[in-house]
């Protein structure tokens, strides 16, 4: 996605801090120089621009001096590191801000069983809005409600034959009609039946045009009336960039939305603008849209978004991930906690998540969740990643079911050297790796990737053990 150049380019800028011997102001603006050129070209604001540089800078000078005045002594490697530190916190910190709509945003929709809740989505002409009805159907299903779609989109020819098609696709539930020209008679019929039939989701498609017209605020609040909505959406498009506050601001004007999806995340590069000037409105971004497939939906939430962003992991979302999984297969869930809780993760566990991860759909969104993954996949294309999806799927075949089921610890133990050799068995790879890799027509730096990748999500595993990691766990629903 073309967010991933900007995380790129921003993360080089906070990799060169790393690699920088002194650390001071010059080196500090030298960073910020090229933090503040990605994001202008992300069409983010300039005076929000101008705002993250001139923070960042009151932030970390004062400290940096403190720092600087301690150099010359003993410390002088811990206080460049503290220095690096200081600056790489600085810079994420505000990053997070300039995405972040604020404490005053109104709470975030959660839908839940047994309760009909009422989504009306609104927008303009090809901002994405029936497809994204579909998709956050899918989401909502996924997690176990019960979810329906209706057609109240009499405007644009051929609007209800679109849902029509994208929710038989998704197996949802549909209400539309070919001759009926009036939306409110419409949405509400729709929205009553289901309604009766208790759904706990009900996601209404209203018409778009193709400017802000008078026409279409009339239609919207006339819906909006007839059906109240416990939450109204408003779709954008993350092309227009900057311009998103203008929109958003319009739409709020005529009907006060509670939260906003920005759409088209994967092929814009403004698409940093438009998510900084969503916030800027201090209102909820709760999806954004990252493909055309049912599945490109991401849940938003600007710490994790950055994170991501900058190739750090999503591990809330990857929960919201395993979640989803466990839903799908309680058993497999009940074990997992078990473990969990045991802070115990095994070869095979991160084989069967893979596997899980292969069947649920885009792979490029979920590798970009997992720490240190996006490394591993490289900038992959989704044809790159699922070809190397399956070189890693080679390498688990090729593993013993003893291995499979170890904690990955007898790929470290050093390799056998014969007693004339001693010493120089030393940096030679593990007899194991070096099996596997030939078994699976792969490399040793493939396996040794792979099996480091399990050593990290086992030390995290052990650190979400016990209460915490169920904690986490049952935090990410919803
Ligand atoms: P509507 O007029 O607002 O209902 O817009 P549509 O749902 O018909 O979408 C307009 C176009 O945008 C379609 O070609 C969609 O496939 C495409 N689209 C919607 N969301 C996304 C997205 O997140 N990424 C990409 N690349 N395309 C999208």
């Amino acid at each position: 996605m073309v967010l991933q150049d900007l995380g790129r380019r921003l993360n080089s800028a906070l990799q060169s801090v790393s690699a920088s011997s002194t650390i001071d102001e010059q080196a500090l603006d030298a960073v910020l120089k090229t933090v503040c050129s990605a994001l202008l070209e992300s069409d983010v604001n300039v005076l929000l621009v101008k705002r993250t540089r001139e923070r960042v800078k009151r932030q970390v000078l004062p400290q940096l001096e403190e720092i600087q005045h301690k150099q010359g002594t003993d410390h002088d490697a811990m206080a460049g590191n503290k220095a690096k530190q200081l600056i790489h916190k600085a810079i994420f910190d505000e990053l997070v801000a300039l995405v972040d709509p604020g404490d005053d945003a109104p709470p975030a929709f959660n839908p839940v069983k047994g309760k009909t809740q009422v989504i009306m989505m609104v927008g303009l002409q090809g901002a994405g809005k029936t497809t994204t009805c579909t998709k956050l159907a899918t989401h909502y299903q996924r997690r176990g409600l019960k979810v329906a779609l209706v057609c109240a989109d009499t405007f644009r020819a051929g609007a209800f034959d679109q849902l029509k098609q994208n929710a038989t696709r998704a197996k949802v539930p549909f209400f539309g009609s070919y001759t009926e020209t009036d939306p409110v008679s419409i949405s509400l019929q729709g929205v009553n039946k289901f309604r009766a039939e208790r759904f706990d989701v009900i996601i209404v498609d209203t018409s778009g045009r193709h400017r802000q017209e008078s026409e279409l605020f009339d239609e919207m609040c006339q819906i909006q009336d007839a059906v109240e909505p416990d939450m109204t959406v408003l779709v954008l498009d993350g092309a227009i960039g900057q311009a998103a506050e203008a929109q958003s601001e319009a739409f709020k004007e005529a009907s006060n939305f509670g939260a906003i999806i920005v759409t088209k995340l994967d092929g814009h590069a403004k698409g940093g603008g438009a998510i900084s000037a969503v916030a800027a409105t201090h209102t909820p971004i709760i999806f954004i849209g990252t493909g055309e497939h049912l599945h490109d939906l991401e849940k938003f939430a600007p710490r994790p978004f950055i994170s991501k962003m900058l190739g750090m992991g999503d591990m809330q979302g990857l929960v919201e991930r395993a979640q989803e999984m466990a839903m799908a297969n309680p058993e497999r869930q009940e074990n997992m906690m078990k473990k969990l809780e045991k802070g115990e993760f095994t070869v095979r566990d991160l084989k069967e998540q893979m596997q899980t991860i292969m069947n649920m759909g885009p792979l490029s969104n979920l590798t970009s969740m997992i720490p240190g993954m996006s490394g591993l996949m490289g900038g992959d294309t989704e044809a790159e990643a699922s070809k190397r999806m399956k070189r890693i799927a080679f390498i688990f075949d090729s593993m013993t079911t003893a291995e499979l089921d170890s904690d990955g610890s007898v790929f470290r133990d050093p390799p056998k050297a014969p007693k004339a050799d001693k010493g120089k068995g030393k940096g030679k790879p593990n007899a194991r790796v070096l099996r596997v890799a030939r078994g699976s027509g792969t490399s040793v730096e493939e396996v040794e990737q792979l099996l480091a990748q399990h050593q990290m999500f086992s030390k995290m595993a052990k650190r979400m053990g016990g209460k915490n990691g169920m904690c986490l766990a049952q935090r990410g629903a919803g």
